[in-house]
């Protein structure tokens, strides 16, 4: 089964307190951006991608992408103002030819190639298909600043990226969504709603998604500790 990939880069950072906007800020002196597209450039079933950026940094973004040294097909395109903007303008721009297309967070620049085989291959069988970590801390409902109840976290996941679906399910849920004024933080969300089965993929604590200062530098000691995948 053949995938076209989206990579979501088009956020600003602002949590990150950083100039330039979070994809192309430096991790292990490479700009974020350029770890996911490496392990793109590793997954044989992809065979095109389309970037959602900001408007302001195509022209960085086209230097990022020929020094990843991708053999397919890259279509850059400026974000919208939400995430799930900036998946659906990418997702016009994906081919009709492949049945699977697989999203991922430029954020999360330490997802190894398997994880978009992975996901790409069990989006085959069920609707769709996600990277996900069993819940490891205990959930406190809080109301105020004071606990109102302990949930149980038997079965509660944390949601990751890379999340692949059926082509044409992603693009009926995102059509869904904005007949509805639905807004939602992964695509799994929009799928979920159809109905339809999204199976989970195994994922990892490293493939945490950057956001604030102390991420940037967990990330920059990962990388200095030289650790495997
Ligand atoms: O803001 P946050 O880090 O949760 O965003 C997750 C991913 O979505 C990031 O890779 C970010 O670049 C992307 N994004 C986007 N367009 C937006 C907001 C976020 O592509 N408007």
């Amino acid at each position: 089964m053949k995938a076209s990939a989206i990579i979501v880069a088009a956020g600003s950072g602002r949590r990150l307190g950083c100039e330039l906007p979070k994809a192309f800020v430096p991790v292990g002196g490479r700009p974020m951006l350029d770890y996911s597209l490496r392990a793109l450039a590793a997954v044989e079933d992809i065979s095109e991608a389309v970037i959602a950026l900001p408007a302001q940094m195509l022209s960085e973004a086209r230097a990022i992408v020929r020094s990843a040294g991708l053999e397919i097909p890259v279509k850059l395109t400026p974000g919208g103002s939400e995430r799930q903007d900036s998946v659906r303008i990418a997702l016009e721009l994906v081919g009709v030819e492949n049945g699977v297309v697989v999203i991922h967070d430029a954020a999360r620049p330490f997802a190894p190639a398997r994880f978009f085989r992975d996901s790409i291959r069990a989006a085959d069988y069920a609707a769709g298909a996600i990277v996900a970590i069993p819940v490891s801390d205990t959930l406190k409902r809080v109301e105020g600043n004071a606990i109102v109840a302990t949930a149980s976290r038997l079965g509660l996941y944390c949601a990751q990226t890379p999340q692949a679906f059926r082509r044409d399910l992603l693009v009926r849920a995102h059509r869904q969504a904005v007949e509805n004024g639905i807004s939602a933080t992964d695509d799994a969300d929009l799928v979920e709603r159809l109905g339809t089965m999204v199976a989970i993929v195994e994922g990892s604590s490293r493939n945490f998604k950057i956001t604030t200062q102390d991420d940037l530098a967990l990330a920059q000691a990962v990388i200095a500790a030289g650790l495997p995948d």
